[in-house]
């Protein structure tokens, strides 16, 4: 640690994200909080990240879904917690409330989860854009505070700009099923095709509910030449 890093500790030290405990290491949780996060572990789904009750009987360790060849724009699809009342909280605080501090430790989740992805090989980083009035409104784009991040963790370059959300929509939580995937359908827009052709890219968000936003813009980039996408969020509704 240089010098300088020392001093912010002694007058600023690191402490839990979620409860606020002053923590000995800049670790991101107390053990007690990150007692109670369900991180998501084996065995799940190989292909779309889907965790299983118990380990299936098919060697494939496939779900149904994609044993069955359920269309999707993903290559692979990860998530490293459950979306449930432990972190929750966390999200929505760094979401809405300018907990932007968050940021590493939720990457650091990010870069442990994506670990099947770097193995098929990746060359691009991208955050799922917000639409310019939200990001007026909220002054940050949470999906791109954690690909920079995770950028700098993982050596990846990251693109801000190749897609953008031209269109804006009323935000998903007000629906549910087919109505989330109508509310985003064409809302995405590869402004730079040449930034995403042939690429292998991964494709980043806070949360996965239903998939439809990520898929959407997997849409709009493969349409616009990209040669695969991945989705690696933090956080996942499971069924
Ligand atoms: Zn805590
Ligand atoms: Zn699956």
């Amino acid at each position: 640690m240089s010098l300088w890093a020392d001093i912010i500790s002694v007058f600023l030290p690191p402490r839990c994200i979620k409860c606020g405990t002053i923590l000995s290491q800049d670790d991101g949780l107390c053990p007690d909080c990150f007692n109670e996060i369900n991180f998501i572990s084996a065995p799940y789904c190989q292909k779309c990240g889907q965790p299983f009750e118990a380990a299936p009987s098919s060697s494939k360790m496939l779900c149904v879904s994609c044993l069955q060849k359920v269309k999707t724009p993903f290559r692979l699809s990860r998530s490293a917690v459950h979306y449930d009342d432990s972190s929750k909280p966390l999200l929505l605080s760094f979401k809405f409330h300018d907990r932007t501090d968050n940021a590493k430790t939720l990457a650091k989740w990010l870069n442990l989860a994506g670990q099947d992805i770097w193995k098929e090989g990746v060359d691009l980083i991208v955050p799922i854009p917000l639409h310019y009035t939200r990001l007026m409104k909220r002054r940050y784009n949470q999906s791109g505070l954690l690909a920079a991040e995770l950028g700098k963790m993982t050596g990846l370059p990251v693109d801000y700009t190749a897609v953008a959300r031209h269109k804006k929509t009323r935000p998903q939580v007000e629906f549910s099923g087919h109505e989330r995937i109508k509310n985003v359908k064409g809302v995405f827009s590869v402004k730079h095709p040449e930034k995403i052709k042939g690429k292998r890219i991964v494709l980043i968000d806070d949360v996965m509910t239903t998939g439809s936003t990520l898929k959407e813009c997997a849409l709009a980039m493969l349409s616009a030449g990209a040669k695969s996408v991945d989705a690696l969020t933090v956080a996942r509704v499971c069924k």
